[in-house]
């Protein structure tokens, strides 16, 4: 983590500095494309007046009256036509001239040495202390010509300007430096606090909290993804060691009564007796076996690649079988059971199918009141049938109606305990359905629930 924080402050530090070059560069090129005309220009204006106040005035010391101008901002250059030469004010850095550039002068050539100096990517010409970034205009004085070369000290003139200057760029950067690393502090912190989160969930610790989720940005939104995640993984992890507990009862409670219904069996018993009691042991037999049977069912849906074994065949026979082996289940319980089915041929997974129904109509017998009533209705559309199954129990409470599909999920209330289940039926359910692009919901209140299952008639489209 440490090291994106460091990446993070040189990234910023280096995006500055290149930003300081490209600043550079690009106002360097407006003063040689833009300013420097203009500045040539405003500067040989003042090199002619120059001039022509010392023509006009033959009575002044040519030296002293240089010398005063110069103390007002100028570096001069003067030459004459015997080699004579003279500087006034700060020394130029480069005292060279091209070649000729005197004598042109001298015979009443004006010089324009700052239009015409050279762009050179890192050398601002507006700065350029050389003698040949000057103007340069013939002077006569008292008969003898001259050659005089000017330009403005910069330093004398900016001097103020450039410290102020300096020291406000100083700060900036200063100040900029502090600040990256504060706000990298502050960007990286919510990153830190994730990766310390996913360690704990990594040892199984689910309390992630400390997290930055009211951030209004994508950090933010990882960091509330990452709680959501976390609850998620809780909760599976939850369902799963209930599952566990779950099936080892279910599979205990049929496994001791199958020992003490066999214990019996090897007593003295009445023919009836002993009826009732390899029943029993038939019936919980059976109960394992519907058990496992979910399990491999499950396990193998679960394979991406599972294969439909899809066939046509009359949704309403398979459907009227199903009630008949349920008959003796509901008359067992008192139940009412009415139905209106009508011919349908829908192309499915026959044995999957079967599993649906199967385990929708257990469901409504297992949680159906005493008396209560069970009715089933299919409705035919043009490409798809929609078949429900309501039935008189309890209902479903609001808390647990969204997870009833979930695999492993038995509402917690005290009736589901006392009833034989593994909370796995409708996760199956739903699979199948998906499998074959159907869809199922539920609606229920305290007078009971109701399923329904939408399912394409043909599910090959
Ligand atoms: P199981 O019945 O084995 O517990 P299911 O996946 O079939 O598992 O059902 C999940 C849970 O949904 C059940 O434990 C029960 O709480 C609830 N449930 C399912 N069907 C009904 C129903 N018809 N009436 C009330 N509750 C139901």
């Amino acid at each position: 983590m440490k090291s994106l924080y460091v990446k993070f402050v040189v990234m910023t530090l280096g995006i500055m500095i290149l930003s300081f070059f490209i600043a550079f560069v690009v106002s360097n090129a407006y003063y040689q494309y833009n300013l420097k005309a203009s500045n040539d220009e405003k500067n040989t204006e003042i090199a002619t007046e120059i001039a022509s106040f010392i023509d006009a005035n033959p009575e002044i010391s040519l030296e002293e009256y240089l010398t005063t101008i110069a103390d007002a901002g100028y570096q001069m250059y003067l030459a004459d036509t015997d080699n004579n030469e003279q500087f006034f004010g700060a020394e130029f850095n480069v005292p060279i001239l091209p070649e000729d550039v005197i004598g042109n002068v001298l015979s009443g050539e004006i010089y324009h040495g700052m239009a015409n100096f050279e762009a050179e990517i890192f050398v601002t010409g507006f700065f350029a202390n050389e003698l040949s970034n000057t103007i340069g205009v013939p002077v006569e004085h008292n008969g003898t010509a001259y050659a005089l070369f000017l330009r403005p000290d910069i330093n004398l003139l900016f001097n103020e300007m450039h410290l102020l200057f300096g020291i406000l760029f100083m700060l900036t950067v200063l100040l900029s430096i502090v600040l990256v690393f504060i706000s990298a502090h502050f960007l990286i912190k919510p990153v830190t606090k994730l990766s310390e989160a996913t360690k704990l969930l990594a040892a199984g610790d689910y309390s992630v909290h400390d997290l930055d989720t009211n951030r209004r940005d994508e950090l933010g939104e990882l960091s509330s993804n990452f709680a959501r995640m976390s609850r998620q993984i809780e909760y599976n992890d939850k369902i799963q060691k209930d599952f566990i507990s779950n099936i080892s009862h279910d599979i205990q409670s049929p496994l001791s009564s199958i020992k003490g219904y066999n214990k019996l069996l090897n007593k003295p018993l009445t023919a009836a007796e002993r009826t009732e009691y390899t029943e029993t042991v038939d019936f919980e037999i059976d109960r394992l076996s519907t058990m496992t049977e979910q399990l491999l069912v499950l396990s193998s849906i679960d394979h991406e690649d599972y294969l439909l074994r899809k066939e046509s065949y009359n949704l309403r026979e398979q459907l009227e079988r199903l009630i008949k082996v349920y008959e003796w289940k509901i008359n067992e319980k008192g139940l009412m059971l009415s139905h209106k089915l009508q011919d349908t041929e829908i192309v499915a997974d026959k044995a999957l199918m079967n599993t649906v129904w199967d385990n929708l109509l257990s469901n409504a017998v297992k949680y159906n009141g005493d008396a209560g009533s069970i009715d089933i209705e299919m409705t035919r559309y043009k490409a798809h049938t929609v078949i429900t199954i309501s039935d008189t129990g309890e209902g479903i409470d609001n808390t647990s109606i969204d997870k009833i599909f979930d695999r492993f999920y038995r509402a917690d209330t005290a009736r589901t305990s006392s009833i034989g289940g593994t909370g796995l039926g409708l996760s199956i359910v739903k699979k199948i359905l998906d499998l074959h692009n159907g869809s199922i919901n539920v609606r229920s209140n305290e007078n009971g629930a109701t399923f329904t299952v939408r399912l394409p008639v043909d599910t090959t489209e």
